[in-house]
């Protein structure tokens, strides 16, 4: 054989480890290198992990929702220590489930940095590894602007691994990874502050939902700063955040939410002159296949959809194309998405503007509600939207802010990607009493 593999995949996330195990199951001679944990971001500093925090968050609502069910108020107290430690075992058991898999399906694994020599050499501690095709699944990182005092923040990387439950914790940001811990801290009993740039969180969903976002955290406890920044940080008894309007902010703990960018610096991209964007992101064609005719790249590190489920179909369709003689792309319509805020966001195709800047003539549904866990106990609302074609009369947007919105648009998305009309939502029958029934009964 010319190569020491048909198949090298570097970084094993969520977009590698599908590929890896689905090439090899094609019968490619496969192995994947990884410098960290098994499962990438997704299992070891996001979702995986967040998800744990955000129900252990909800408790706290829950604990007083129940209530009004006639459960005496106690005070159950809450110990971090036991949430990380369970946390950390959770992800232990899941990075030795990888590597079980990934051994079964007969893929090596190779324990370390890869950087590239040439298009079909990839050094790793000093070893030289050479393969015929080569997969770029490397992920992101957060990133931190510049300003004075940067060094003292932290990232979702840390928060994910804190000793001690911070007593004041400011946020600063305003997309996923913003919202869900400034619900994560404000639910666990932390005062939380979330600092926004602009003057209205998560840019890009439905304005309803964001707002209704903002009153319900608001209502929950965060306070919530919009058209506002950090200008620096100094430490002094914890932080002092001088904010742009002069103003100062103490907290013991500032976490930047800012954003995330591809992991592409120790790459050696400039051995192969692989083709980047202005901020290092692989470009691929709609193959995958990156400037150099060997070499693919899925997932965070092409910066196009962040989610696990894309760099997992992106990572599946690579070795099907390669290695069984597919020709498969993916649609990057209806990809449906949540927000593990609290309560939390989903949603799946267009928003409202989105439908009007693209030129549909639309009829919006609209439904806000008390969930029935709300009408003895808690107080926040759901809110529910349907942007429906006038021409085609086909649903082309679900929006829904409140308890499960990821369980109920996760079904719904199928019906988008069929391709359902509001008459066929208008014939589906309810399960009653629930919520997600508003989407089949909406006038
Ligand atoms: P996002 O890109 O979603 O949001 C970054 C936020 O930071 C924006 O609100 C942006 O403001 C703001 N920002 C950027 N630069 C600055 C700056 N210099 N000063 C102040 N604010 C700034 O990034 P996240 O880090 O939240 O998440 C990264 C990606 O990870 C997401 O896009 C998502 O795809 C994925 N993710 C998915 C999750 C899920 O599926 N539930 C959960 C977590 C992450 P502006 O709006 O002005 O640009």
């Amino acid at each position: 054989m010319k190569y020491d593999y048909d198949f090298l995949v570097i970084g094993a996330g969520s977009g590698g480890v599908r590929a890896s195990r689905i090439a090899a199951g094609h019968g490619a001679k496969t192995a994947v290198i990884e410098h960290q944990a098994l499962g990438g971001t997704c299992v070891n500093v996001g979702c995986v992990p967040k998800k744990l925090f955000v129900i252990a968050a909800h408790f706290s609502e829950l604990f007083e929702a129940s209530q009004g069910f006639g459960w005496q108020p106690g005070h159950p107290k809450f110990d971090w220590q036991t949430l990380l430690t369970n946390k950390n075992n959770e992800i232990t058991r899941l990075n030795g489930i990888y590597e079980n898999m990934l051994e079964k399906a007969g893929v090596d694994i190779i324990r370390g940095m890869g950087r590239f020599e040439d298009a079909h050499t990839v050094v790793v501690n000093d070893k030289k590894i050479t393969a015929d095709k080569i997969l770029i699944a490397v992920g992101g990182h957060p990133t931190v602007p510049d300003f004075p005092g940067k060094e003292h923040v932290v990232t979702s990387n840390e928060l994910f691994y804190l000793d001690k439950l911070p007593e004041k914790i400011i946020i600063v940001g305003g997309g996923y990874i913003a919202v869900e811990f400034a619900g994560i801290f404000n639910g666990l009993g932390v005062d939380t502050t979330l600092i926004y740039r602009r003057d209205l969180f998560l840019r890009g969903f439905d304005e309803d939902i964001r707002k209704h976002l903002a009153e319900e955290m608001q209502q929950g406890g965060i306070k919530l700063l919009f058209n506002q920044n950090i200008e620096k940080i100094e430490k002094q008894n914890g932080y002092t955040a001088t904010l742009l309007d002069g103003s100062t902010l103490q907290a013991d703990l500032i976490a930047y939410a800012t954003g995330r960018a591809p992991n592409t610096s120790r790459l050696g991209l400039e051995n192969v002159q692989l083709k980047t964007k202005d901020n290092n992101a692989i470009i691929i064609n709609g193959h995958y296949q990156t400037s150099v005719d060997n070499i693919y790249a899925v997932g965070d590190v092409t910066d196009r959809i962040q989610l696990t489920p894309v760099a997992i179909k992106e990572g599946h369709a690579v070795a099907d194309n390669l290695f069984n003689k597919q020709d498969r792309t993916i649609a990057y319509d209806n990809v449906p998405t949540a927000i593990f805020s609290q309560p939390p966001i989903a949603t799946v195709g267009l928003t409202q503007e989105q439908a009007q800047n693209q030129g549909f003539d639309i009829k919006v549904f609209k439904s806000s509600f008390r969930p029935m866990i709300n009408v003895l106990g808690g107080s926040s609302k759901t809110l529910m939207k349907m942007i429906v074609d006038t021409k085609t009369d086909k649903v082309i947007g679900l929006q829904m802010i409140g308890d499960e919105a990821a369980e109920v648009i996760q079904g719904f998305a199928v019906a988008l990607k069929a391709g359902a009309t509001k008459a066929t939502f208008d014939a589906t029958l309810g399960i009653h009493p629930s919520s997600a029934e508003e989407f089949v009964t909406m006038r």
